[in-house]
């Protein structure tokens, strides 16, 4: 099948289109799976049963997938939160075939290309403030452990304070920031890291209905203090809690009083944008909602739409000056990787001729009044919605004055309805992600929606 049928179709999401189905899709189906179980490992589960339930990837286009027996889908996950300009953008795919035919791999050291000065260039300007210097790295999880690296060389101290309620990457440096309980295992974590709560207004960890900015400025400042301002290298937070919070949106006031009080105690800031990053909020990076500019931004994921792993460290030129007289200890075989300086040049140049912002903003407004009119039809199960951008979930309740979260059963049979109707997102604990592509258009958003509410209506009829 030629990849011209697979183009928008008109065809309803989660119906089967049998022109789309590989004519021998079950024998294929059955030998995919079988190979995958025996030789693939699967991610963040036990490996048994884990197999069965992928879903056997044919092709896709913009915001839709089709499965091997021609299912469509609508992906309100951009895969892993990284296709911004939906799958098979043409000018990614076009920039990545073109640089592969001219130069595929060239040592990041010892040499300079066009395209890896150019897109640091790029970047610069993109970045707030005066972050103008750029670590390439493979992808988000080392940007973060090198961004963590170099605030520990340039202030020579060695702790680190982060959020319980966030995902920073699963190796060894990476889930000792991070707090997601599903990151555990493979021993002890790194030394001299320790956690503040997030301002997490919805279930405050200090029993204000509401939050309150002011106790959670003092949380952190004070858990500092007793730290150590003067051991503190860094202040690691994603400045939208992602994956392990589920987008704790925080209140105005907090980054803005926590980057002052590290900047007098020489405290880097660290925004992680990995999954903020790249226009998901509605901004290039989500901290600028806080007019805070950090001292580090670390970004990967949407940067290259997915099509080659990248990841990026970009430092403040007064961080930057520290290694002009010290060696910079860091070193990746792939950083600066031409494909992939390829296609994030792309993919800027989209956000410029597409107007990605601006209409990831404007499906941002439509996506937060359709959330609060899903809270205001479902007043016993919706206990909150929050929404920034195109990043957006929806926190069910069993009792919305106790708030106790519904149990994972009904959230797993919740998810299996979405799917068997072709929605393909995303569910944390009680809440219910929304995360689509920044290009979807308000009719497909809607379509998505819906069957969000209808997997909600048919488990707590109204
Ligand atoms: N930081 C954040 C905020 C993330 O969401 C992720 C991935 N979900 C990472 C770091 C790790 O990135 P990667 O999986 O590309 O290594």
């Amino acid at each position: 099948m030629s990849a011209r049928e697979f183009e928008e179709d008109g065809i309803q999401v989660g119906a089967v289109d049998p022109s789309k189905a590989l004519p021998d899709a079950e024998e294929q189906i059955a030998e995919l799976v079988k190979d995958h179980r025996e030789h693939v490992f699967i991610q963040f589960f036990a490996q048994r049963h884990a197999a069965a339930a992928l879903i056997p990837f044919q092709m896709g286009r913009g915001v839709h997938f089709w499965d091997l027996r021609g299912k469509k889908y609508l992906d309100f996950a951009s895969q892993l939160f990284n296709l911004q300009l939906g799958h098979q953008h043409a000018g990614v795919v076009e920039a990545v075939r073109a640089q592969a035919s001219e130069a595929c791999y060239i040592r990041p050291t010892s040499n300079t290309y066009k395209v890896r000065s150019a897109l640091a260039k790029r970047l610069a300007a993109a970045a707030p403030g005066d972050l103008n210097r750029v670590l390439f790295t493979a992808a988000g999880t080392d940007a973060v452990e090198y961004a963590v690296k170099l605030a520990k060389m340039a202030t020579g101290r060695d702790k680190v304070c982060s959020f319980y309620r966030s995902y920073h990457g699963s190796s060894f440096g990476a889930k000792s920031f991070g707090g997601d309980p599903k990151n555990g295992g493979g021993g002890a974590n790194l030394p001299n890291v320790y956690k503040v709560h997030n301002p997490y207004s919805y279930r405050c960890p200090f029993g204000y209905p509401e939050g309150n900015v002011d106790v959670y400025v003092k949380h952190v400042i004070d858990t500092i203090e007793y730290e150590g301002p003067h051991l503190t290298a860094c202040f690691l937070a994603e400045p939208i809690s992602g994956y392990a919070g589920l987008v704790i949106i925080l209140p105005q006031g907090f980054y803005q009083r926590v980057a002052e009080y590290c900047r007098a105690k020489g405290i880097l800031f660290i925004a992680d944008e990995v999954m903020t990053g790249f226009g998901r909020t509605g901004k290039m990076f989500a901290i600028e909602h806080w007019g805070v500019v950090p001292d580090l931004i670390t970004c990967a994921k949407g940067i290259t739409n997915g099509a080659v792993p990248l990841g990026a460290v970009i430092a403040s030129e007064r961080l930057a000056a520290h290694f002009d007289d010290n060696v910079l200890f860091a070193g990746l075989t792939y950083s600066g990787h031409p494909l992939a300086m390829a296609a994030a040049l792309a993919v800027l140049d989209a956000f410029e001729n597409e107007r990605i912002l601006e209409r990831c903003a404007a499906s941002g407004l439509l996506l937060a009044e359709r959330l609060q009119q899903i809270k205001r039809s479902h007043p016993k199960v919706v206990g909150d919605v929050r929404s920034s951008g195109l990043l957006g979930v929806i926190e069910l309740v069993t009792d919305v004055d106790t708030r106790e979260p519904v149990s994972d059963a009904i959230m797993a049979a919740i998810d299996k309805h979405m799917a068997e109707h072709g929605l393909y997102t995303f569910y944390r604990w009680s809440m219910i992600g929304i995360c689509p592509p920044l290009v979807i258009s308000a009719h497909d958003l809607n379509v998505g929606l819906d069957i969000i509410e209808a997997a909600i209506n048919h488990h707590f009829p109204q």
